[in-house]
């Protein structure tokens, strides 16, 4: 095997490090140099402004001159970050014969060493590298790393790296130890701590029942755990990253009707799929059924994921699932998604809020006999936006109400069908019409209703009264 280099990791902390040259990229690598805790030595004649504090940092010296090889006198690395050839040139032949490393920051083969794009999740760090030939390229690898690894991914780190004594008195065999590690890192606790969701006590806690679920192999104590994932309007690129990466995790996935096979394709492909949604006529999953079963599979020590459209805290029943598990005593973990509304505004190019148009948005579900029950005059007011999570059914009933309660007729309406799935379909038009519209046009589900003067965004050209605003 032959590789064109080889990526070691510097420990530079308290070391003298030279950079040569004053402008704004030296000044970005004397600041990742400092990160990195290198006492700088900086040459250069001029100063650009951002270098201007970095010189004065403590540690750090600057010397307002040309290079010279003196320099590199008790210097353990350098790097040249001048626009002029030549200097770069005599700053890597006069670092040759000191045997010290020199990166050039223009120009790689100039230099002995390349720095490489880094993606930082210290203690865990991950450094990209293309040999020169495209830092685009490796800056694009590097944005793609980014979105892989949880924000979190280093007090995970850290939370492991404090408790590696503790594990080593408890399970003296590495064997064991190598398991009881990939064990955590499978486990709800950490799902926990890269959600940000639990403190150092509830790490010491978990970690002991960890180990002793390790210690005993007949006990069945691995915790299971619910979480609530937000799969967005449809477009599963709209999921968050935090849903993608723990659907690539769970052992089963209970979802919805509203969630689209383009989202289902993104979770693991092992995982079992169990569908509990509500179809309109035919056979429907009880939401006390749903809680059991989420209960039956997180006691049985699985990661569950409960998967549902849009966002799982807006008429989603996320309410009753949260009380049963913390009834049963199941750890939970709540990952938002795109509601519907905010989709459909996205997809149909409709604000919410406008100014003089709107100044508050209402999200309001229309179905069943709950309807009766809403304040119907308050939602037939002006100056807001109203959005309908409906059954298509509903619609004449909604705008009738809002009539009947002082709303114009002539007040801009939309439907939107399919928000942000690729048949996605924009009925525009006015209370008075848009029920015959829809009629029309066969709107099916699912779609909403948004009712107030940004409506008239749907048709594209917004009239004279949006101008005004
Ligand atoms: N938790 C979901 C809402 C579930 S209620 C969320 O946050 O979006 C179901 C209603 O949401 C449907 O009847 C429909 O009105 C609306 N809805 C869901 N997905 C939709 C989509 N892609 N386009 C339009 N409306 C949608």
């Amino acid at each position: 095997m032959f590789v064109d280099y080889l990526p070691v990791f510097l420990d530079l902390r308290g070391q003298r490090v030279l950079l040569v040259g004053g402008g704004p990229v030296a000044a970005r690598k004397a600041a990742l140099l400092q990160a990195a805790g290198a006492r700088l030595r900086i040459v250069a004649p001029r100063r650009c402004e951002e270098i201007g504090p970095l010189c004065e940092q403590p540690g750090t010296e600057y010397l307002a001159t040309e290079f010279e090889p003196a320099q590199l006198a008790d210097c353990v690395f350098a790097v040249s970050a001048t626009d002029a050839a030549g200097v770069n040139q005599q700053v890597a032949a006069a670092g040759r014969k000191a045997g010290i490393w020199v990166n050039v920051v223009d120009d790689a083969s100039a230099g002995s060493c390349l720095m490489p794009a880094i993606v930082d999740r210290s203690p865990i760090i991950v450094a990209i590298g293309s040999g020169g030939a495209s830092p685009t390229l490796a800056r694009r690898v590097r944005a793609s790393v980014e979105a892989l690894l949880p924000e979190r991914l280093g007090a995970l780190a850290r939370a492991a790296g404090e408790r590696r004594a503790r594990l080593r008195a408890a399970l003296p065999d590495l064997a064991a130890r190598q398991r009881f590690w990939e064990d955590f890192l499978d486990s709800a606790l950490a799902q926990q701590i890269l959600a940000g969701a639990a403190g150092a006590t509830d790490i010491d806690a978990g970690f002991g029942a960890l180990i002793d679920a390790a210690r005993d192999p007949h006990s069945s104590s691995r915790a299971g755990v619910v979480w609530l994932i937000g799969a967005g309007p449809g477009d599963p690129d709209l999921l968050t990253l935090r849903a993608q990466q723990l659907l690539q995790q769970c052992d089963v996935v209970l979802y919805d009707r509203l969630v689209p096979a383009a989202v289902l394709a993104r979770v693991r492909r092992d995982a079992e799929r169990i569908f509990v949604g509500k179809e309109p006529g035919s056979h429907r999953t009880t939401q006390q059924r749903i809680h059991e079963l989420l209960i039956h599979h997180a006691q049985r020590g699985r990661r569950v994921a409960r998967l549902k459209g849009g966002d799982p805290m807006v008429f989603a029943r996320g309410g009753e699932e949260l009380l049963a598990l913390a009834r049963a005593g199941i750890a939970v973990i709540v990952v938002p998604g795109v509601t519907a509304a905010l989709g459909a505004a996205s997809g149909a190019r409709i604000p919410l809020t406008h100014r003089g148009a709107a100044q508050s948005v209402c999200f309001v579900t229309a179905m069943g006999e709950a309807a009766a029950a809403l304040d119907w005059r308050a939602l037939a007011a002006p100056l807001q936006t109203v959005v309908f999570y409906m059954g298509a059914a509903q619609l004449p009933q909604i705008v009738a109400r809002l009539v009947e309660h002082g709303a114009p007729p002539q007040r801009p309406a939309a439907i939107v069908e399919q928000a942000t799935l690729p048949g996605q379909r924009v009925v525009a038009g006015t209370l008075q019409r848009i029920a015959a519209l829809a009629e029309a046009a066969a709107v099916g589900s699912p779609a909403l209703l948004i009712v107030g003067e940004v409506a008239e965004f749907a048709g594209g050209t917004p009239a004279a009264a949006m101008e005004r605003a």
